[in-house]
C-alpha cells in the first residue's frame, strides 16, 4: 500500500506554480483546498467499456468559491515513487 500524502502534493503543486496563487477558470476565485484522497482517472481506447484498470492518479485543487475542480497527475509531479516509499 503506497499511503497518499496531501502535504507533499500541495508543497509538490507550490514548487511547480513558483508560488503563484493560480485564478479558477469557471469563477476567477483564488481560494483552493485538496483532499486527503485521490482521484484515479480511468483510460483506455474502448469508448463503449471503460473497465476498472488502467488509471492515471490525480491530486486535486477544488475552488473554494465555485467547486471548480482541477486534477495534478502525481507522476509528473514526482510523487509516485515518493508515495511508494512512504508506504
Ligand atoms: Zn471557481
Amino acid at each position: 500500500m503506497a499511503k497518499y500524502n496531501p502535504n507533499h502534493f500541495i508543497e509538490a503543486i507550490s514548487n511547480r506554480m513558483s508560488g503563484r496563487v493560480p485564478a479558477c477558470p469557471y469563477c476567477g476565485g483564488q481560494k483552493f483546498t485538496s483532499t486527503g484522497n485521490i482521484a484515479a482517472i480511468l483510460i483506455g481506447d474502448d469508448t463503449s467499456n471503460l473497465n476498472l484498470g488502467p488509471h492515471i492518479p490525480c491530486g486535486m485543487l477544488i475552488c473554494e468559491n465555485c467547486g471548480h475542480m482541477e486534477f495534478f497527475a502525481l507522476g509528473s509531479l514526482g510523487l509516485m515513487d515518493k508515495e511508494t516509499d512512504n508506504g
